[in-house]
């Protein structure tokens, strides 16, 4: 979906790599990506003609367990920092997906399992070094360049390139993991279900919910294969038998199939999504946030899901609260967390020519549920055609983090990204 072929591509060993492909790159003038994992839906992580700075050689991590914090380079992929943090029985809140990118993700914000525990992956950042379009080292944290720290936690790869985060860590290294189909005749009393509990839940308990088409193999009864489902999915970080409780009670709503329950090391957790997203497939996004899943709401989902018009194009769902909307909503530049409903909807197919049916299916979709929805998007989830939708990820934040941008980069060097553009222009 973005194939792009650069000019160059400066595969940095060192931070000093970094700063000379920066000021050599501002010099010419010449078009830049900045690429960790390259996972960016949008494919910030390259472009046309220009250069590519490469930081998958930066992977280095240093733990500190006495201290339980942990310093890793800009580089690495989550896969990366959770193996080295899991040799201490720590963990880095970030994504479910182990060759994501650590750098986009957690400059973007981060959500993943831990982030109703422990908050957002931006939320456990203490101190980022970062090589500023001038090429300059700088650091970022609660004493050196507050505002640029402040920025950096949610504001994407817009003011430099992050050569290290300074982050901590929680003790963690198993988790009771459940998950089930259910039938399409429940779909809508599970969701209610959903969204009366969640509000209530303890943090402990992640549970996400993907409107899907039913495996179409032996995991699902036969009479419903490939026809619409829900997939329910719970990680309990609690004591054992409480999460048991949470679980039968979630299993027992409704006709549910292919029930599964087991404790997992949480490296297990972290990789287990690992194959369902290989390099190479297509995806299409569209993402924004309810404040009420009301039943019209469930309706049009539900209706929507009659026309999936791929075996993996879903739309995921997910309660945030907990930790991360506890944090206040001018903390950190990260956008709207009041709204506790995140929805995703997730285009996912194999052949160029199911292009259009994808994509259309998710643009139609989300112009039902617009009117529904509260202004605001998590700019992770965005597609690279909805740069207007910028400003309405960071609403309120948005005059500071171009104050901030105007500041550390007044020529918008870094562009290839959810752009927040300088005051002055490029
Ligand atoms: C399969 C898959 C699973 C995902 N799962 C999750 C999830 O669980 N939770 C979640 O929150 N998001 C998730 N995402 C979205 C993900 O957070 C974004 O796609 C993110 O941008 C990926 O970062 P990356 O480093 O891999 O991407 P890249 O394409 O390398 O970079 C993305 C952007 O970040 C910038 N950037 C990257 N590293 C740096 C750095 N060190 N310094 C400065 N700028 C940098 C780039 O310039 C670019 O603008 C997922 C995406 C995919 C494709």
């Amino acid at each position: 979906m973005a194939s792009r072929r650069p000019g160059a591509i400066a595969r940095c060993a060192d931070v000093a790599d970094v700063q000379n492909a920066v000021r050599t790159a501002a010099d010419l003038g010449i078009l830049t990506a900045v690429r960790c994992g390259g996972h960016s839906l949008a494919g910030f992580g390259t472009c046309d003609g220009g250069l590519v700075i490469d930081l998958s050689r930066l992977r280095q991590v240093e733990v500190d367990a006495t201290t339980r914090r942990a310093k890793f380079a800009g580089g690495c992929l989550l896969g990366t920092v959770d193996s080295a943090t899991q040799r201490h029985g720590l963990v880095f809140p970030a994504g479910v997906v182990s060759h994501t990118g650590a750098g986009g993700l957690v400059l973007g914000g981060g959500t993943g399992w831990l982030t109703r525990l422990h908050g957002l992956s931006c939320d456990n950042v203490v101190g980022f070094t970062i090589v500023a379009a001038d090429g300059s080292l700088l650091r970022a944290s609660e004493s050196d360049n507050a505002e640029l720290f402040w920025a950096l936690r949610g504001g994407g790869g817009n003011f430099g390139v992050v050569t290290e985060f300074e982050v901590r860590l929680h003790p963690l290294t198993s988790v009771l993991l459940a998950s089930s189909y259910c039938h399409q005749d429940d779909t809508k009393r599970v969701l209610q279900d959903w969204r009366e509990f969640m509000p209530g839940a303890p943090d402990e308990l992640k549970w996400n919910i993907s409107v899907v088409l039913a495996p179409n193999d032996d995991r699902a009864p036969e009479e419903i294969r490939g026809k619409p489902a829900l997939s329910l999915s719970v990680v309990w970080f609690g004591d054992e038998a409480e999460g048991v409780r949470h679980v039968n009670r979630i299993f027992s709503i409704g006709k549910q199939f292919n029930r599964k329950k087991e404790s997992i090391s949480y490296l297990a957790l972290q990789t287990m999504a690992d194959a369902d997203f290989p390099r190479g497939r297509r995806y299409y996004t569209k993402s924004g946030y309810f404040q009420e899943l009301t039943d019209s709401v469930i309706e049009s989902m539900v209706e929507a899901s009659a026309s999936i018009p791929a075996q993996n194009t879903q739309i995921e769902l997910a309660y945030l609260g907990g930790a991360a909307g506890r944090v206040g909503a001018s903390e950190t530049a990260f956008g709207d967390r009041s709204a506790p409903f995140i929805m995703n909807l997730l285009a996912d197919w194999k052949d160029s020519a199911d292009d259009a049916a994808n994509i259309s299916w998710v643009r139609n979709v989300f112009s039902v549920l617009r009117p529904s929805m509260k202004p605001g998007v998590y700019v992770n989830f965005m597609s690279g055609d909805e740069q207007e939708r910028v400003p309405e990820a960071y609403q309120e934040r948005w005059e500071r983090l171009v104050k901030v941008k105007t500041h550390y980069d007044p020529k918008n060097f870094f562009r290839l990204n959810q752009n927040i553009p300088p005051r002055t222009g490029a």
